[in-house]
């Protein structure tokens, strides 16, 4: 009798060469599946490549390069970085630093971010101390290696992110000052989101050889029948801009996406004293109820569907004229699988986005996602849509009339 091996399928971030430790920081961070440049980029990192990727943004690059580097690293007895990390501006320096903590297996590791507007003492004595990853702007980082406050006589991985971007900003001659005082004996990983001529010549004069260019083709995003806007709105005023966007828009059938659980059934509940036809779908719904809800919905019933993203996703429905973001997904992709529900088979389809002031950065993310712009538009003023509830000749009950209704409405379904 021969035994026979049951082979697993390679599951999660299981397969690509991490070890136990680093799969248990992966886990605590919630990342559940490598995305595509981290199952290309680990392993051949691991195995000592200098890699190079042509990878955006949103596309989970971070985490590609980081990994291996927390694989790798070892105590070292002076502290001098055995690691640095290029970056073209202070926002991605500060982006790398807040995913480096949320994926370091433990605090022995340290990094520091490097760069201009903040003092320079402070960072000085940070590096006295002794630093493992040094996460820097080109310019900041020249001012240290002048005056001998930084050495990288001991690095042994470095990584140019977003190089495009850095020799956009002018930083050609910066990047190859700080190339040459790296020791020769490293390895080296490039990110950008193009490839130019200037990019492919750093790679060839800084890289080894063979060099492993891997292209994480952008993201299919079939959404260009969709009209995309956003408005900028306070956080206390989102429920009423949501009022002001639907008496607008009048949708068909439209689904409205919140962030979470509590606020889908914040806005639900608000929304059936205001409208009929009102559901919500969310994760904490029996499966039976959001199984008649999704009936209800498709059939046209329903025209108003407060989701999450986590049911949203499965929403397959051709009626569908809005999607409207109350909340904007933390995720990126999330953004183009929510407004997917739209737009289907060809048919016009409308994304409507409610951003608060303060959320510019996420926005960014989203539009460099898709690689386009999305269009500001003003908020509906609020006269063009009070002849139509005609708000003030209703009798005083007749929202929370439609309120029971609708919720009667809800709970039958
Ligand atoms: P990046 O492209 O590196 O800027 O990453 C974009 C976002 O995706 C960051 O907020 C990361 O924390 C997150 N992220 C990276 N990898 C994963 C993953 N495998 N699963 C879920 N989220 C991830």
């Amino acid at each position: 009798m021969t035994a026979s091996t049951v082979v697993e399928p390679v599951a999660g971030f299981h397969g690509l060469g991490l070890s136990q430790t680093i799969l248990d920081a992966v886990t605590k961070a919630g990342y559940k599946k490598p995305s595509s440049i981290q199952k290309a980029f680990i392993p051949r990192v691991l195995a000592g490549s200098d890699v190079m990727g042509q990878a955006q943004t949103g596309t989970g690059k971070t985490a590609a390069y980081l990994l291996p580097y927390f694989e790798r690293w070892q105590p070292s007895a002076d502290r001098d970085p055995t690691a640095l990390i290029l970056v073209p501006t202070r926002e991605l320096a500060t982006q790398v630093c807040e995913e480096a903590a949320k994926l370091a297996p433990h605090d022995r590791i340290r990094v520091l971010p490097i760069y201009g507007g903040k003092r320079m003492d402070g960072q000085v004595q940070a590096l006295r101390k002794g630093i493992d990853l040094v996460v820097g702007t080109p310019g900041r980082i020249l001012d240290h290696l002048s005056r001998s406050t930084l050495v990288f006589h001991k690095v042994q991985y470095l990584v140019l992110d977003e190089a495009d971007r850095m020799f956009d900003l002018g930083f050609r001659d910066d990047i190859r000052r700080i190339l040459k005082q790296c020791p020769d004996a490293r390895q080296t990983m490039l990110l950008s989101a193009t490839m130019p001529p200037d990019v492919l010549n750093l790679a060839k004069r800084y890289m080894r050889k063979p060099i492993v260019h891997i292209q994480i083709a952008p993201k299919k995003v079939t959404v260009e029948k969709i009209r995309q806007s956003y408005i900028t709105v306070d956080k206390e005023n989102k429920y009423d801009a949501l009022l002001r966007v639907i008496e607008r828009e009048q949708p068909r059938q439209c689904i409205i996406f919140c962030e979470r659980k509590i606020g889908a059934h914040r806005i639900y509940t608000k929304l059936c004293g205001e409208r009929k036809r009102v559901a919500a779908m969310h994760g904490d719904l029996e499966q039976n109820q959001r199984e008649r809800i999704m009936k209800a919905f498709k059939e046209g019933k329903i025209v108003y569907l407060v989701a999450t993203d986590v049911v949203g996703r499965g929403i397959d429905v051709m009626g569908i004229s809005h999607i409207i973001n109350f909340d904007l997904p933390m995720d990126p992709e999330n953004y183009v699988h929510r407004i997917g529900r739209t737009g289907r088979m060809g048919k016009d389809g409308v994304a409507i986005s409610l951003v608060e002031p303060e959320e510019g950065k996420e926005l960014t993310r989203i539009e460099d996602f898709i690689n386009k712009l999305i269009t500001e538009e003003q908020l509906p003023d609020f006269e063009a849509f009070i002849p139509r509830v005609k708000v003030e000749q209703e009798p005083k009950d007749v929202k929370p009339v439609y309120g029971q209704r609708s919720r009667r409405y809800s709970q039958r379904l």
